[in-house]
């Protein structure tokens, strides 16, 4: 309240040249500057504060305080519309650090703003003043206008100042210079007027500016506007080349300071979004570069076309290719020709969707000529205008990764102690059959089961027993076909797959196979002995399902082991 109170009260006494309204209105400025960063529900105690400071102003210095309450309620909409327009338009971000943000600033408090509250102001002050209502109105507009646009930022920077940053001494120092530069030039200038120099002042304000950014660019215009402003009240300076009244060589005064400060905003916010971009860059580049120079996988950068301008040192490990000697190759000739159309595509993917990542997987030869799996993570560099300059990508060794999935794969589909397939896979080999002997080609499911295998095991020892089931998953394996599945269901009970064979083709196979078995031994402690099997038979034919067929299998074995083992039984019977 006491600021508005001032700075409304300077404003009258000093400014109100011309009998009308005051000619430069730097009281909505901090007003609008405190609207603009809180929300709309707490601005009421700030609006009512400054909307008594008002009042006592214009009781207290104006000639017209008859109409106060008109002009005050014209002043607080005016910091209430400019303050809405801006967080309409811009949000509450970091005020005025893009050349965008200054556009609406501009078009808010220094246009919108003003020419709407000074409607009612004007309406009341011509009437009352019996004055012309547009030049009030003009007056207003300009006063008001560049009041704010000059003090506005000035206040949103003494705002925004995060505390915890404190401003180095050197650059403490490096801004008291600056002021005094900008304090000389400008009191040279407006030491005479004999020469209109006015430009001359905007050389040091911009060497502010460029030194210190928007605080120098607002430093150096509160500069300008004291010292200048001073002079100009002292009746010296280039503005009394104007043959015209002090108000408005008062109003030419502001325009000029309008321009200057709207000359070296823009010139800040490009520079202050400048430094935040080399920082970000430099945050990157060292990250990349940390990156590059550890990682175990290798990073490339290709032209559009594939060939490689940069290898990191990682390629020695990766692939035993000296960086230098990879630069100018085109890429694809390192990957397998089997592979190539995959990693074409991932590239030209790549190319095509700059915002993305693309994965391939491919073989390739190592620097000695020995083929591995690596693998790929690629995506385009596209300039500011969406031409694509290169491509990135990293490199990662999948042979190991390769080998692992390799070994899963097998641990999941084989039994560990026979090496065949377990109970899960054979069933899926199963399925393949079935599918086959729909088409026509017969195949026939035998289910084998060790006779007496608990005695071998009660009498010998489980390793005993386990030398057994590896003797029998060798005859299996040495007597079959490699297109004949064989599986190790669990325990002591395997099954075969034969393929091609009907049951009464199947069965003096199987009956071969237990003689076979039955002539051969496996050692137990001290010496050797001899097992035998029996033998469930079912034929997979189209019209049932392979559970059925297991069935049928399972029944045939059991009246095998029923009629005395070291036998071969078969199910028919489900066959219609
Ligand atoms: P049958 O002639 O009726 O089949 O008699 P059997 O003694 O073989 O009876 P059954 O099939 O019920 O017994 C299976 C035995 O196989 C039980 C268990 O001791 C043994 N066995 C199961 N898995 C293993 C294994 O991995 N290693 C060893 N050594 N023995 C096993
Ligand atoms: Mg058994
Ligand atoms: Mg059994």
């Amino acid at each position: 309240m006491l600021c508005y109170f001032a700075l409304a009260g300077a404003a009258i006494a000093l400014t109100r040249l011309s009998g009308g309204v005051a000619l430069l209105w730097v009281a909505t400025a901090p007003l609008l500057a405190m609207l603009v960063g809180r929300k709309p529900r707490r601005w009421a105690p700030l609006i009512a504060a400054a909307a008594i400071g008002s009042l006592l102003a214009s009781f207290c210095f104006s000639a017209i305080w008859q109409i106060a309450p008109i002009l005050g309620v014209a002043n607080m909409a005016e910091a209430v519309i400019g303050a809405l327009l801006i967080r309409r338009w811009h949000g509450t971000a970091a005020p005025l650090a893009s050349p965008q943000s200054i556009i609406v600033f501009i078009a808010a408090a220094g246009l919108l703003a003003p020419a709407v509250s000074g409607l009612p102001a004007a309406a009341a002050v011509s009437l009352w003043l019996d004055l012309p209502f547009g030049k009030v109105w003009f007056d207003w507009l300009i006063g008001h206008g560049l009041g704010s646009l000059i003090v506005t930022p000035i206040v949103l920077l003494a705002l925004h100042r995060e505390p915890e940053r404190s401003i180095p001494r050197h650059r403490l120092v490096e801004g008291a210079g600056l002021a005094l530069l900008v304090g000389i030039v400008t009191a040279a200038v407006f030491a005479q007027h004999t020469f209109p120099l006015l430009f001359v002042t905007a050389l040091p304000v911009m060497i502010a500016t460029m030194h210190l950014g928007r605080a120098g660019a607002s430093l150096g215009i509160v500069i300008v506007a004291l010292v200048g402003g001073a002079f100009t009240l002292m009746g010296s300076g280039p503005m009394m080349l104007i043959a015209q009244s002090a108000a408005v060589r008062l109003q030419f005064f502001q325009l000029f300071l309008g321009v200057e400060f709207l000359l070296a905003l823009p010139v800040a916010a490009v520079l202050s979004q400048r430094s935040a971009l080399m920082r970000a860059l430099s945050e990157s580049e060292a990250r990349y570069r940390l990156f590059a120079d550890t990682a175990t996988d290798a990073m490339f950068t290709l032209d559009p076309d594939g060939t490689i301008r940069f290898a990191s040192p990682a390629v020695r490990e990766l692939a035993m290719y000296e960086p230098e000697a990879l630069v100018g190759t085109n890429a694809l000739t390192l990957v397998i020709a089997d592979d190539r159309a995959r990693v074409q595509e991932a590239h030209r993917q790549a190319l095509a969707h700059p915002d993305r990542s693309f994965r391939v997987e491919y073989r390739s030869r190592r620097a000695d000529g020995e083929e591995a799996w690596f693998e790929t993570n690629t995506r385009a560099v596209a300039d500011p205008d969406g031409v694509i300059v290169s491509v990135v990508s990293v490199v990662r060794d999948l042979s190991d990764r390769k080998q692992r999935e390799h070994e899963l794969e097998r641990a999941a589909t084989t039994d560990p102690l026979t090496g065949l397939l377990n109970r899960r896979a054979f069933q899926r080999a199963g399925a393949d059959m079935m599918a086959l002997a729909r088409r026509g080609t017969p195949s026939t499911l035998a289910i084998l089961d060790l006779d007496h295998f608990k005695r071998v095991n009660d009498e010998h020892g489980h390793a005993a027993g386990d030398a057994a089931l590896l003797m029998l998953a060798d005859l299996l394996r040495d007597s079959l076909r490699p297109y004949d599945a064989i599986g190790r269901l669990g325990g002591e009970e395997f099954a075969i797959l034969l393929h091609g064979l009907d049951l009464a083709a199947a069965r003096p196979v199987c009956e071969r196979l237990c003689r076979a078995l039955a002539a051969r031994s496996f050692a137990v402690p001290g010496g050797e002995r001899s097992v035998t099997m029996s033998i469930g038979l079912a034929e997979l034919c189209s019209g049932v399902t392979l559970d059925v067929v297991f069935d049928g299998a399972d029944q045939a074995l059991y009246r095998a082991k029923r009629a005395g083992r070291n036998r071969v039984e078969e199910t028919a019977d489900f066959i219609s």
